[in-house]
């Protein structure tokens, strides 16, 4: 009987991460509702925000809009992360870095769960842009 060895973590490994994730993505959710419903709050105050640029509205409390959608917008893309890590669990393919095919450090893992390429791509991307 053939045993192919494909490089990945065990399933019992696998399975921890894919509840680290989870309870990242329910994090996530709940802070994004919150953040919704706040944005929502603050655009029945100032109804004219987006569509007049006349209205009088307060530096700050633009400011607090600008600050909550861009922190809405982080949110959403580490959302995006952890959604694509628990498909990648699904796939079978979790733990392998998306850029040379090896395993992914497993202390890094643990660091970052939805983390998409090893340490050694990170460090070389890292190079790359200095
Ligand atoms: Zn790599």
């Amino acid at each position: 009987m053939a045993i192919f060895k494909r490089k990945k973590y065990d399933k019992k490994t696998i399975k921890e991460f894919e509840q680290a994730l989870k309870q990242q993505q329910q994090e996530l959710e709940d802070k994004i509702k919150e953040l919704n419903l706040r944005e929502k709050d603050m655009a029945i105050k100032m109804p004219d925000f987006m569509a007049n640029e006349d209205a009088s509205i307060e530096a700050d409390e633009v400011e607090e809009l600008n600050n909550l959608l861009s922190l809405k917008m982080e949110w959403e893309n580490q959302l995006e992360r952890v959604k694509g890590s628990l498909e990648r669990i699904e796939k079978g393919v979790y733990g392998i870095c998306e850029s040379c095919g090896e395993l992914i450090e497993i202390e890094r893992l643990r660091i970052e769960p939805s983390g998409r390429i090893c340490m050694q791509c990170v460090k070389k991307q890292n190079s790359q842009l200095k």
